[in-house]
């Protein structure tokens, strides 16, 4: 049954927020029609006069060729030669040239047809392209279409190469940290969105995030039996977010996965084309997300008052804005920079040890490998990041100065449960910026080597020669890390951890 009231949301941005290397930067105002939909119109109303292109030709001061490569998408023709045809077409040069579909459902088809012919995904198959000739019939390229799009959508399903993912994840995060974790263009789109749906101050409601659904077209549908395999579903036709039972108390988990849904939508997104593009539409939901459940607005000036008053705390912007503590610290990266001044790192470790998510624009050195990819390597043991786990009571954050050789840094550090283990989250600044951060006077102080392997990667020379032929260890997969982990003598497997284990388990002497 179809929604009677509303039609179907239209998307609020209709270019990606953050172009990917190689792409053009389109321009957010422009909505004329492209070259081929432009082609394909002229075509449409020379058909309807019985023109051949020849004919048309003569009667423009044009050639058949040029016309021809204007009416494939290949050529952009001048105004004056759009003006000529307009006029032979008995038509405007508006209803050439303004945004719109294109003109029939066959012209419509030939567009697809001729996109996923010219595709990336379509080169690579080594297949000939076919031409929708006027003979074509209409089921065929409907079929043909269909085929096309189904063919992308495999394509973008099929789970990406660990090396295809962390190049991608590499490559976002330098474009990220080229913009201070920061995109403006979003924060001001969510931030007028939830304010229309009533939004003053605080953490934002449950019922706001509908209202705000509501006035986008679309109705939130709790269901108990969602497909395994997803986290939401939108029923586009019918302007319905479908989302699991609301049935956890106190986290925003819920609210942020509407909200997701919604920026789909909002953002303009089509069916991803690669992992790039994937990873590029999960940040922009994500960030989305974080807009809306902490408006630019009220979380600069609450952060800006507790600067002033040299009292932040990540475990307090937290609570004044009702989400987790690793919502509440990535947010504090888009910000901290452009509102605050301060440059800063964030990580994610899990307990043993192994970088899960990492984000930094004050210079720290986190891992990474000869590609530059950081995700899944191991943070120094005398990181804060680490030692927190070794404290008993972890109700509070964790503080400590760190010297590094990249400078002094001052980190806040506070420890979870997951489903899949123990985990840290991580802020920090550099010396110079402690002083406006709760915790600055603590006494605990460490200092970092790393990424020289002495400092604590290397096993003890005297542990290596006493155990390096005879231990057996078997790795741990991580199964929630995009890629193996730096390898050791057994791949994936930490040997100065595991030397340091033997020795202190081993019965009396060791070997
Ligand atoms: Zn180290």
């Amino acid at each position: 049954m179809r929604h009677t009231s509303e039609q179907p949301p239209r998307p609020v941005l209709t270019v990606p927020v953050i172009p990917l290397p190689g792409e053009p930067v389109a321009d957010a105002a422009s909505t004329a029609p492209d070259g081929l939909t432009l082609g394909r119109r002229i075509r449409h109303f020379r058909n309807r006069q019985g023109l051949t292109l020849s004919e048309l030709a003569g009667r423009v001061d044009s050639t058949t060729s040029q016309l021809s490569h204007v009416e494939n998408g290949n050529r952009e023709p001048r105004l004056s030669l759009i003006t000529a045809i307009a006029a032979e077409l008995g038509v405007s040069v508006a209803e050439l040239l303004e945004p719109g579909p294109p003109p029939d459902r066959r012209a419509e088809l030939e567009i697809a047809l001729d996109r996923a012919q010219r595709s990336s995904l379509y080169a690579g198959l080594g297949v000939a392209p076919v031409r929708p000739g006027r003979t074509m019939p209409l089921n065929v390229l409907e079929s043909l279409v269909a085929l096309h799009t189904e063919l992308a959508r495999r394509a973008a399903e099929a789970i990406a190469t660990p090396e295809e993912a962390r190049r991608a994840n590499t490559e976002i995060r330098m474009i990220m940290r080229t913009r201070d974790n920061y995109l403006p263009e979003i924060e001001e789109l969510g931030e007028d969105l939830i304010r229309r749906a009533g939004y003053t101050s605080g953490a934002l409601t449950h019922s706001t995030v509908s209202e705000m659904a509501r006035t986008l077209g679309f109705e939130i549908i709790h269901v108990p039996d969602l497909p395994h395999s997803t986290r939401t579903v939108t029923d586009l036709a019918n302007g319905r977010i479908y989302l699991p039972p609301a049935s956890i108390p106190g986290g925003h988990g819920l609210r942020s996965l509407a909200l997701q849904a919604i920026a789909h939508r909002v953002l303009g997104h089509t069916r991803p084309v690669s992992y790039a593009d994937f990873l590029r539409q999960r940040l922009e939901i994500t960030y989305f997300a974080a807009t809306c459940l902490i408006p630019r607005s009220a979380a600069v000036d609450y952060l800006s008052e507790r600067k002033r008053s040299r009292d932040l705390a990540i475990e307090d912007f937290r609570d004044a804005f009702g989400v987790t503590h690793e919502a509440a610290a990535l947010r504090f990266t888009n910000l901290a920079t452009s509102h605050l001044d301060l440059p800063l790192h964030f990580l994610r470790v899990s307990d043993d040890g192994a970088l899960y998510k990492g984000y930094e624009n004050d210079g720290v050195g986190l891992p990474a490998d000869v590609h530059g990819a950081i995700e899944g390597q191991y943070v120094c043991r005398h990181w804060a990041a680490r030692a927190a786990f070794e404290r008993r009571t972890r109700t509070t954050e964790f503080h400590q100065y760190t010297d590094t050789p990249a400078g002094t840094f001052w980190c806040s550090t506070q420890t979870g449960r997951s489903d899949a283990g123990e985990f840290s989250i991580t802020v920090g600044v550099p010396f110079n910026h402690a002083k406006w951060f709760r915790g600055r006077e603590t006494a605990r102080r460490a200092a970092s080597g790393c990424p020289d392997e002495s400092c604590c990667r290397r096993p003890a020379t005297d542990l290596s020669q006493r155990w390096q032929e005879h231990s057996w260890p078997s790795a741990a997969l991580h199964t929630q890390i995009l890629a193996p982990l730096p390898s050791g003598t057994f791949p994936g497997v930490d040997d100065a951890e595991v030397y340091a284990f033997l020795e202190a388990n081993a019965p009396s002497e060791g070997p």
